[in-house]
């Protein structure tokens, strides 16, 4: 075992506070990370105040890391030590069923295991996450950085790129497509490039007027306020695809009402009860309300390289470790352009004899 610390929080109403606990020894197939970054996704917020009902504590959470390689086990061909490397939101899956062997380990038949708030599929013990100094991950679910990609801004992509894409790709966004992206945080400015990026005509749907400037700049070609009702209405059957990342319920009608003929309705953000549909909305025009969850692990290295290829980068604003509970509540305030990043440089400051003891 080596000793890790982190920032962890008790309970639901508890703030995160500095936390040691134990990593496992190496398993053959398994890869030894120093963690040098950590992006904050709001889903990290959801688990630590246990939103979804279902959080373990200690809830230790952060699925959008990016760090070195300090040692592999004796089955892994694919990493060496010194190799920078990512780890987004899948650390384990069966690996056998049909999803996992299509590529989609996100959904797999026999549940996937999650990088933090999960149980380990071989000893059953809680898995935590990326907002601490280290992380042992089967090599599976480990990422190559391409060179091209700043380390200290890419840990976004590990979630809010991935989460992002995978809808992207799937409805085969490109030029002439288009696309309206609902909530401009950190899955929503991630929308925003990728969308453009592969070409698509872009709109940002916003509760914030104020990000109208940002949401140009971030490659959007319009913006439209959804309280403006007039704004709203002319909107009405514009677009192929609506990614919809608001992270609280809410209701889809307004949306449904811009997709064209044939559109889909992708909702990644909210898990929660939404306010009743008309199916009159969807049979109409065959629209389609779906949900997509993350991507599978290939995807992810796709999306790395694509991102490395177009020069593609979160906007990033770097926090300490020590700043994570201000950061949430700024989270809650939508008041962060557009994703916090952890350094976790300044994890290993406050804990200066505490260093990571990896064994082989
Ligand atoms: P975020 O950075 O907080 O951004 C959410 C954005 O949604 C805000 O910036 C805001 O944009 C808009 N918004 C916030 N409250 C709203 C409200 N009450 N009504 C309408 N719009 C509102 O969050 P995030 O990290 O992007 O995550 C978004 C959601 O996706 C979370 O629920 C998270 O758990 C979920 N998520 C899902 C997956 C998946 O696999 N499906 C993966 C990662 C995250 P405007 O100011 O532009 O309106
Ligand atoms: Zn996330
Ligand atoms: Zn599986």
């Amino acid at each position: 075992m080596s000793r890790a610390i982190g920032y962890a929080a008790q309970g639901a109403d508890t703030p995160m506070t500095a936390f040691h606990f134990e990593r496992r020894d190496l398993r053959p197939d398994d890869v030894a990370i120093d963690i040098l970054y950590c992006g904050v996704c709001h889903s990290d917020l959801h688990q630590v105040r246990n939103d979804w009902k279902n959080t373990l504590y200690p809830s230790l959470p952060g699925h959008e890391i990016v760090g070195r390689v300090t040692a592999v086990g004796s089955d892994v061909g694919r990493f060496k030590p010194g190799q920078m490397v990512a780890v987004g939101c899948l650390v384990d899956s069966c690996m056998k069923c049909e999803p996992c062997c299509g590529g989609q380990e996100q959904y797999c038949s026999h549940f996937p295991t999650m990088t933090y708030n999960s149980k380990d599929r071989r000893d059953g013990q809680p898995t935590l996450g990326g907002y601490s100094d280290h992380i042992v991950v089967r090599d599976h679910f480990v990422l190559s950085l391409p060179d091209g990609l700043d380390p200290k801004r890419a840990a976004p992509l590990l979630c809010a790129g991935i989460t992002t894409w995978a809808p992207l790709r799937r409805r085969k966004v490109g030029p002439g497509s288009r696309v309206a992206i609902a909530g401009l945080g950190g899955l929503g400015h991630m929308g925003v490039k990728l969308a453009a990026g592969l070409g698509a005509d872009v709109t940002v749907l916003t509760t914030s007027p104020s990000k109208e400037a940002d949401a140009l700049a971030l490659g959007a070609h319009r913006v439209l306020i959804t309280k403006d009702k007039a704004a709203m209405k002319q909107a009405t059957a514009s677009f192929d695809l609506v990614l919809d990342t608001i992270p609280v319920a809410h209701d889809v009608k307004p949306y449904l009402h811009l997709l064209k003929v044939h559109g889909v309705h992708a909702i990644v953000g909210a898990i929660d009860v939404l306010p009743p549909v008309n199916s009159m909305l969807l049979v109409a025009w065959q629209r389609s309300l779906e949900g997509s969850m993350i991507g599978g692990i290939a995807e992810t290295q796709e999306l790395l390289d694509f991102c490395a290829e177009k020069n593609i980068l979160p906007e990033t604003e770097t926090i300490d470790m020590q700043d994570i509970n201000e950061a949430f509540e700024r989270m809650l305030k939508s008041d962060v352009k557009y994703r916090f990043v952890i350094d976790m440089a300044s994890l290993k400051r406050e804990f200066p004899d505490d260093k990571s003891r990896i064994s082989a």
